[in-house]
């Protein structure tokens, strides 16, 4: 077998078992085994550059990072859909469509309405080639790099298809995964996601890629787009696809009549909670492609589309106390305590009030009967208060003056919606909140401790603050709850391991408020070391791209505090990197100051993400688009002919890769 061939059956292999895995949900190999293998190819493919291949499984886990998502225009326009909420409305939609078509002879297929971002993914030749985001209908965005990260899309179909098409489907997160996104954000002391839609929907805008991939989201196809006359239905065109390979419901059904339609809409009105991700809704589509095509679209929606929207689940149950919870940052938020009751298949037990705004305008009063509603968010909320059977003697509710956890007067802010305790150092939850940030995975990453693990070191006082996790020994921890030599050893080792974490990782861990990942890249790169960060004023502070007033005085108020600094002194002492490695200083310079690349085409000596790397490294900054702005495209081959184009018009020079490395060398 030459290497090549070994390179594709690899690859062939590697498609095979992601399929089993994230499509059929039934694993064939060990993740062991998997990555075995996967290694294998990474070899191989380092070593045979010539055998490159975007799509290659080893593409997958993401890294790059997209600034700007181009927008680009939709080959076939992505339309909406046509709501209908009654039996009445289907039967109308039936007889349009009938008379249009001159015949009662039309076939439907039912699907379900899955709730999350739709996405448009075209294969050319057989290949995957880009994915975009409806956008407006007739241009999204370009979320390619983010899209490829998700596993159940083949990038290459598994076995005979049409070879030029476009799949339509939504991107979803599927409950379980959005559930433990959300245990580890509220371990992280982070505010909770609102809802697995717009979880979905913001994953595909996420900037690093590498971060899209290690989120569970799920793509669901509903629509083969294709010139190619293959089928004669949308029914078997759907089929097909699933048989080689991309994830399309069955719980899709072929139908003969309006009746069957309410059959399947009753159904799943009640079978949806136990699907593993959100529905809204069904969608009834004519089947027949060719009847289709007759009936056409409206300004807005195809005419041989309607979908069926479930009603959002209520319930009445009665409010028996209004409590507030305490994040890290301090800020507050009431939450209501409701006598037990079932919704939508889950017992509620409790609902988020977001804010004393919220509360005044419901006028939501303990004892009160509340109408609680489960809509598009987990979290159910409360929608209007039952005023017939308010008790004589209601009073009206007074938010909290003082904290529920340390009693200090809280502040509301001009400007902001919640009230906050301002007793950064002494408030337990906001104290524990900050040591749970700082160990947290983008933070100092600590192998071998949790959230858990730090509410038990502060309960038995080994702990009050992210300084004395340096502190530990094996022997403190080992008479922990649940704790194990093995264990013991492990989390100490994960803290000694934590001095490795770069600058700005730990700049971010500090917790400063308004620093986040981001931010705190960008202040490291500038000031290179936490006593230039903390001697810089407001001035210097806000002259830095993308800081603002907000973010310096936060900085400002975080160095001004004793306590932080001696913190950051002990940090120091422990061996924390407080500033920029020499092997990183190394490879920064200033040579690129003040010019904006924009990259284009495939390289040779450098990757893409390492020649975004070395602009920035040099001081240069990367655009997605170009514009009158751009000083130099660097250009490999294939480069985009628009882009070409565009670069013509405005004059921009074009630099190849080598000219490129001669200019930071
Ligand atoms: P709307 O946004 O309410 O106009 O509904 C149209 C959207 O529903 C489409 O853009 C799709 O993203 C989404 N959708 C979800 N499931 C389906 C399905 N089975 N068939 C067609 N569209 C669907
Ligand atoms: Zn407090």
């Amino acid at each position: 077998m030459t290497t090549q061939q070994k390179i594709e059956q690899l690859r062939d292999e590697l498609r095979q078992y992601n399929h089993n895995y994230y499509v059929l949900d039934s694993a064939t190999i060990s993740d062991y085994d998997f990555d075995i293998k996967l290694k294998e190819l990474e070899k191989l493919e380092e070593a045979n550059p010539q055998f490159f291949d975007v799509n290659s499984p080893t593409q997958r886990v993401g890294g790059g990072i997209t600034k700007n998502f181009e927008t680009l225009v939709h080959k076939n326009r992505m339309y909406s859909l046509d709501n209908s909420y009654s039996k009445e409305d289907l039967l109308d939609w039936e007889k349009r469509v009938q008379k249009v078509l001159g015949t009662d002879d039309v076939a439907f297929t039912c699907e379900l309405k899955y709730d999350g971002a739709s996405i448009n993914l075209t294969y050319e030749n057989g290949r995957f080639v880009k994915a975009v985001t409806r956008g407006d209908g007739f241009q999204g965005d370009n979320v390619t790099a983010n899209i490829k990260t998700i596993r159940s899309i083949p990038l290459k179909p598994l076995g005979d298809f049409v070879s030029n098409f476009e799949m339509r489907g939504e991107i979803v997160l599927p409950l379980d995964g959005f559930q433990k996104m959300n245990e580890e954000r509220i371990a992280n002391g982070e505010e909770e996601y609102k809802n697995p839609r717009n979880t979905a929907s913001g994953s595909l805008k996420l900037q690093d890629s590498a971060e899209v991939a290690k989120r569970p989201l799920d793509c669901l196809l509903y629509q083969v787009v294709t010139e190619e006359r293959k089928y004669q239905t949308h029914f078997e065109s759907l089929e097909h696809a699933r048989k080689v390979g991309f994830k399309v419901p069955n719980t899709m059904a072929l139908v003969s009549s309006i009746d069957a339609v309410f059959d399947f809409v009753n159904h799943w009105d009640l079978a949806r909670h136990q699907l593993p991700y959100e529905t809204d809704g069904v969608v009834i589509k004519v089947n027949n492609l060719q009847q289709q095509e007759e009936l056409g679209y409206t300004a807005k929606a195809p005419r041989w589309a309607i979908a069926y929207k479930f009603k959002a689940e209520q319930v009445s149950t009665l409010l028996h106390e209004i409590t507030y919870q305490v994040g890290r940052t301090g800020a507050i938020t009431p939450v209501a305590n409701l006598e037990p009751v079932q919704l939508a298949g889950t017992t509620v037990k409790r609902a988020s009030l977001h804010n004393a705004d919220q509360i005044e305008k419901l006028d939501i009063r303990v004892d009160d009967t509340v109408y609680v509603e489960k809509g598009g968010e987990i979290i159910p909320k409360i929608i209007a208060v039952d005023l017939s059977k308010r008790p004589l003697n209601s009073q009206p509710t007074i938010y909290a003056t003082h904290c529920p956890e340390c009693s200090t007067v809280l502040v509301r802010n001009p400007g902001d919606a919640k009230h906050y305790c301002p007793n950064e150092f002494g408030c337990a939850p906001q104290i524990t909140g900050r040591i749970q940030h700082f160990i947290s995975r983008k933070a100092m990453d600590i192998d071998g401790l949790g959230g858990e693990t730090v509410d038990l070191l502060r309960k038995e006082n080994l702990i009050s603050n992210y300084a004395d996790l340096y502190d530990l020994r094996v022997e403190q921890v080992i008479p922990l709850e649940r704790m194990a030599e093995k264990s013991a050893k492990n989390m100490i080792a994960g803290i000694e391991k934590s001095k490795e974490i770069p600058f700005e990782k730990v700049l971010f861990a500090l917790g400063i408020r308004f620093v986040g990942e981001t931010v705190a890249k960008k202040l490291a790169k500038h000031f290179k070391s936490i006593d230039a960060l903390f001697a810089a004023d407001f001035e210097t502070l806000i002259r830095v791209d993308e800081i603002g007033d907000r973010i310096a005085q936060s900085i400002l108020d975080f160095s001004n505090n004793l306590n932080n600094l001696q913190l950051i002194d002990r940090l120091k002492s422990h061996g924390v990197q407080l500033e920029l490695s020499a092997e990183n200083l190394e490879n920064q310079t200033e040579k690129l100051q003040g010019k904006t690349f924009v990259v284009s085409g495939v390289f040779h000596q450098l990757s893409r993400n390492e020649l975004k790397k070395a602009i920035e490294d040099n001081g240069g900054k990367v655009s997605s688009s170009i514009s009158k702005k751009t000083d130099h495209i660097v250009a490999g081959d294939h480069m985009g002919p628009s882009k070409l184009a565009k670069a013509e018009e405005l004059g921009v020079s074009i630099i190849s890769e080598q000219d490129f490395i001669a200019l930071i060398s």
